[in-house]
């Protein structure tokens, strides 16, 4: 009696999953799994993204979108984007005025004094 009773209810929650389907927002594709639908969006819209021509992959991920420099790292790029374009110097000396936007340049500037 249990045990039909716990059927019943998985058999439900299967035909709820079944009916959570990943829908494509640029056509009326639908599928069943997120990897199908990532699939059908590099094949058929490049990739999904804001219409650019190549399809954005893992290299390209790091690429400064003011200069078009790229980067091993993400955070190399923020460091890049924070130091050039935002003039930014958010790390600054605990002994004076001196500020930088790297890391290094701190370092070394606190060997000198
Ligand atoms: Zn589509
Ligand atoms: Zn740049
Ligand atoms: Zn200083």
């Amino acid at each position: 009696m249990l045990a039909k009773h716990d059927l019943l209810l998985k058999s439900a929650k299967r035909q709820v999953d079944r009916s959570k389907w990943h829908c494509c927002d640029h056509c009326k594709y639908k599928a069943f799994t997120e990897e199908a639908l990532q699939r059908h969006l590099k094949r058929m819209h490049n990739g999904g993204g804001k219409g650019t021509e190549k399809a954005a992959d893992v290299a390209d991920a790091n690429e400064c979108k003011k200069c078009g420099k790229t980067f091993a790292s993400a955070m190399n790029l923020r460091i890049h984007v924070k130091a050039v374009h935002l003039k930014t110097r958010d790390l600054k000396c605990e002994s004076c005025t001196y500020a930088t936007a790297y890391r290094s340049q701190l370092l070394q500037h606190m060997k000198v004094i």
